[in-house]
């Protein structure tokens, strides 16, 4: 077990007064934390230790080898997984315990553990599905809608997504801070002489597995853009590492509002106190939360899983924001489904359940068309006598709208 460099000393009871109705809300569905894996795998790690982010990055599994110590992986899992110019291999120990270990059908883990399929190259699968490279004035940024640019801001993950549409790119360990540093100030050059940008979106890899200073530097040079409004953070961190989620973290985040954060949650799973205790840190600190999950097939591709999330999300003061149609990246057909599918979800969420439960379904389309809403058909056509406007409901009613 490797030792944590840094010392977070943000580390507290996990049952404050104030966050306990949330807390209670995650337990109901949330299945039970860490404490046993913890115990059984990293029995010498203190709950200080466990509780330290840099901690549950130094102890990263990142190898077959050492994913085979925790789960029994099936035939698909085990053989060809390549490691070296793929997608690579990265689970914090927090996750990891979310995992079930003989289970090889179970959503997180098949989102997580990479398998055979991964290996094989379906039609219409690219590299770079959504064209992002000739979108990209400057390495590291893309521009493709008029008003807001998506600043890549490092290509490190804690947990490597085996959908990722960036799969390209992420997990290139290693590179110096000096290069990305240099790489960051052109970015912030191209948005300085572009007063079109009025909201930058941090994205990567994870923006939030960068050390509060690294950060807290970007987003002081972002903030300073005078045409910049809002800035935005899309992160995977309170789903799959929430112990980054510190005070300071939140107090830092705090200073460059308006700031929106949009967290990738993929599975009710994934709503445990650890996250909840993440999610309600940063909304106490003013941030408006939002979610953007991908259907995929096997792990959240029917109406009661993505009910249970968008709901779960709701009490953790998230909202639902996008739901993806899977990337046709490479090796990415078995997580696809049909597009019907995802129509499907949505009509059987709109209406059923609060509006704020429901994302918008959407396909990025492949070539760099950006994303595109989908939506099911309510509107049946005009009357026969032509004096209304055919609509069914929800329910399944007709109802006319005079036109
Ligand atoms: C998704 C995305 C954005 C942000 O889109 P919104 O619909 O405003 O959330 C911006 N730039 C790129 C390249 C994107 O892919």
């Amino acid at each position: 077990m490797k030792k944590a460099t840094l010392i977070d000393g943000d580390v507290e009871p996990p049952s404050q007064p104030m966050e306990q109705p949330a807390l209670r809300a995650a337990r109901l569905s949330a299945p039970p934390t860490g404490l046993q894996f913890r115990q059984r795998h990293f029995p010498r790690a203190t709950h200080l230790e466990w509780n330290d982010w840099t901690w549950q990055l130094a102890n990263r599994i990142t190898s077959l080898p050492q994913l085979e110590r925790f789960l029994q992986l099936s035939d698909e899992e085990r053989p060809n997984f390549r490691g070296k110019g793929g997608l690579p291999l990265s689970i914090t120990p927090y996750y990891l315990s979310l995992v079930d270990p003989t289970d090889p059908g179970q959503p997180i883990r098949r989102s997580v553990v990479p398998t055979l399929h991964e290996q094989l190259l379906s039609p219409g699968e690219a590299g770079d599905p959504l064209g992002e490279e000739a979108d990209s004035p400057v390495s590291g940024l893309v521009h493709r809608y008029p008003d807001r640019v998506l600043l890549l801001a490092t290509s490190a993950c804690s947990v490597y997504c085996r959908y990722c549409t960036r799969s390209r790119m992420v997990g290139h360990h290693g590179r110096r801070d000096g290069l990305l540093q240099a790489q960051w100030e052109r970015c912030l050059g191209y948005i300085r002489s572009h007063p079109k940008v009025r909201d930058v979106l941090i994205s990567g890899g994870d923006p939030l597995t960068l050390p509060d200073e690294r950060l807290q530097w970007l987003l002081s040079r972002v903030r300073a853009i005078p045409s910049v409004e809002i800035i935005r953070i899309g992160t995977k961190v309170p789903a799959v590492l929430p112990q980054r989620i510190t005070r300071p973290l939140a107090s830092m985040l705090q200073r460059f509002h308006p700031l929106w954060i949009s967290i990738h949650f993929t599975h009710p799973d994934e709503l445990t106190p650890e996250a909840t205790r993440a999610c309600t840190r940063l909304a106490d600190a003013g941030i408006p939360l939002g979610s953007q999950t991908v259907l995929l097939r096997g792990v959240n591709d029917d109406v009661p899983t993505m009910r249970s999330l968008f709901q779960g999300l709701l009490r953790l003061r998230v909202r639902p924001y996008y739901l993806y149609q899977c990337d046709p990246i490479p090796g990415s057909a078995h997580f696809r489904t049909p597009v019907e599918r995802g129509l499907e979800i949505i009509r059987g969420l709109r209406g059923h359940t609060t509006g704020y439960a429901v994302p918008t379904y959407v396909i990025d389309a492949p070539g760099g068309g950006g994303k595109i809403p989908l939506l099911p058909d309510y509107c049946l056509g005009q009357s026969p006598e032509g004096d209304a406007l055919l609509l069914t409901n929800y329910a399944g009613g007709t109802y006319r709208y005079p036109v």
